[in-house]
């Protein structure tokens, strides 16, 4: 993001720690919370996406928006109880801008959680929508798009990504490769 930018929060990219952290659980659904959606929302919409989870935005807290055409949605403590189906997608992440690949997941998911009003949420999802949930809940559990390639495809990614990523700051972030799960 620009210096100056007006955007409420800036969004982690690849090499930043906080993607690599297990994000812990919402403990109080409350205005708080809704103020981060709302920000979490603004900063969505003007990259754009369809989705942002709290750890991109440097917040290690299970919760997520979204809005596929259909409106801004949250959930709060996702779990996935059930996935059907194989479904392959190319996939972006707005935490590794301008690259993408073909990844294969669930076709199908069941998501549980709780929305804004700590209502509980019970949800059937198929192709792009469980594909979202999906994603966004690998980031809750410091998981990115590069875990999820086969072998050969991961060490040509791999090295776009610090090419594109981590050379700028080369002793630092080799310090926090510690943290990221790269064989
Ligand atoms: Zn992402």
């Amino acid at each position: 993001m620009a210096p100056g930018s007006s955007l409420p929060y800036d969004i982690r990219v690849f090499g930043d720690p906080v993607l690599r952290t297990v994000a812990s659980e919402v403990t109080d659904i409350d205005g708080k919370l809704a103020k981060l959606a709302d920000d979490m929302l603004v900063t969505m919409y003007a990259e754009p996406g369809i989705g942002l989870a709290a750890p991109q935005v440097g917040i290690q807290k299970r919760f997520f928006v979204y809005d596929t055409g259909e409106g801004p949605e949250a959930i709060v403590n996702p779990v996935i109880s059930e996935s059907s189906g194989e479904w392959t997608y190319v996939e972006g992440c707005l935490s590794v801008p301008g690259l993408s690949w073909e990844i294969v997941r669930p076709k199908e998911i069941h998501i549980t959680g709780y929305d804004l009003h700590g209502n509980e949420v019970s949800l059937e999802a198929d192709e792009l929508l469980s594909r979202l949930f999906q994603h966004e809940l690998d980031h809750l559990d410091g998981i990115l798009l590069i875990d999820r390639l086969d072998d050969d495809t991961r060490k040509t990614a791999k090295r776009t990504l610090r090419e594109r990523f981590l050379q700028l700051d080369a002793p630092k972030q080799s310090e926090t490769n510690g943290g990221l799960r790269l064989p």
